[in-house]
């Protein structure tokens, strides 16, 4: 059981991050955000797949315009990713944004700052302060070099700007695309800070590639307690995006969504196990309830994972045995077990249900 460190709650529309909330999903649009319709739809179905938060990039007036029309139209959190410009993050917190990232030091001077500062507390809009390995103030870099005691003093130095205009209403992110900078950022933030942090490794690659970085980096600091959020940041669909960090936190117990366990390549597999387990995973990707299935090969391990299991199968040749909350239910044939498995999930469910 992983004991979360208790950081400050952060309202963002009508939600909290921090503390004891549930660790939530980030991740961000790929449309060019002044195109409404487009936008809209992105961040809809992005939504349906479990994010939280969604982020758009604000690169210029008409993109924080469309916020306005955007904002009508979608119920999900918006955050508006803006650099150096106070002026849009001006016109996004008028059009009705969720949240704003932005770092007060790159803004220019303190009454812009005072500016962005006041109106973030006049419409209750935090800020989230994300300091990115690969832009650290040239002061910062003098100084510690690009390392994670870098990171820690730019994100400093930034809460500082926020913090002297009695603004607390921050989240703080502080990525880069190194494993071990990111963590041993984050854990020195997670000491030095009260505030929710928004866990990423940033630019981690492919999909393949950044899912395995992504896990490893993320993981370490989820297991430890650490994160709020999390992007899993990869350069595909940013749907992609959402599955992978749906299934890190489920496999840390953060989400609730269904789990499988199953056989490796063995050679003791009896039947065609594979087939099935993705037809399976097919179908659970359906359904969000919390389910843990496992689909075995051979009565090695077979009967001892799907007994553990809410729902299981061992199989032998041509045929297995259903195992439904411990116990043992029903021998089937190779070709019922698909159809025999999905009547149990579905009535373990209904039954959670009824609960
Ligand atoms: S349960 Fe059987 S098939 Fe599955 S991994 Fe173990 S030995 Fe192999």
């Amino acid at each position: 059981m992983i004991r979360r460190e208790q950081t400050k709650k952060v309202k963002v529309k009508d939600f909290y991050i921090g503390g004891s909330n549930n660790v939530l999903i980030q991740t961000m649009t790929t449309t060019k955000t002044k195109n409404v319709e487009e936008t809209v739809k992105q961040i809809n179905t992005l939504a349906t797949a479990g994010s939280s938060l969604v982020r758009l990039a604000i690169l210029d007036v008409e993109d924080a315009n469309a916020i306005k029309e955007i904002k009508q139209q979608v119920n999900v959190a918006l955050v508006a990713d803006i650099h150096f410009d106070y002026r849009l993050a001006l016109i996004c917190a008028d059009n009705g944004i969720d949240k704003i990232r932005i770092n007060p030091g790159n803004i220019g001077n303190k009454d812009k700052i005072k500016m962005v500062v006041e109106k973030c507390n006049d419409l209750d809009i935090p800020i989230r302060i994300g300091v990115n390995g690969g832009s650290l103030e040239k002061h910062i870099i003098e100084k510690y070099g690009v390392t994670a005691k870098g990171m820690l003093e730019s994100a400093k130095y930034h809460v500082n700007l926020l913090e002297e205009l009695d603004f607390t209403n921050i989240i703080i992110s502080l990525k880069s695309s190194d494993i071990f900078k990111t963590v041993e950022a984050y854990r020195m933030a997670s000491k030095e800070f009260n505030y929710p942090l928004h866990l990423g490794i940033t630019e981690a690659g492919t999909m393949f590639g950044g899912t395995i970085k992504s896990s490893i980096g993320l993981g370490i600091l989820l297991y430890e307690g650490i994160g709020d959020t999390i992007r899993v940041s990869l350069s595909t669909d940013p749907i992609e995006e959402i599955k992978v960090a749906k299934e890190l936190l489920s496999s840390l117990n953060l989400y609730k969504k269904p789990k499988i366990i199953s056989c490796p390549t063995c050679g003791r597999i009896q039947y065609n196990m594979f087939a099935l387990v993705e037809k399976i995973e097919k179908y659970l990707e359906t359904i969000e309830d919390d389910v843990t299935v496992a689909v075995m090969g051979c009565a090695v391990n077979g009967p001892g994972e799907a007994k553990a299991s809410d729902i299981g199968i061992a199989g032998g040749k041509g045929e297995g045995l259903i195992f439904v909350e411990g116990k043992i239910k029903r021998k089937v044939k190779e070709d019922e077990m698909y159809d025999e498995l999905i009547i149990e999930i579905n009535e373990y469910i209904k039954r959670g249900k009824l609960n």
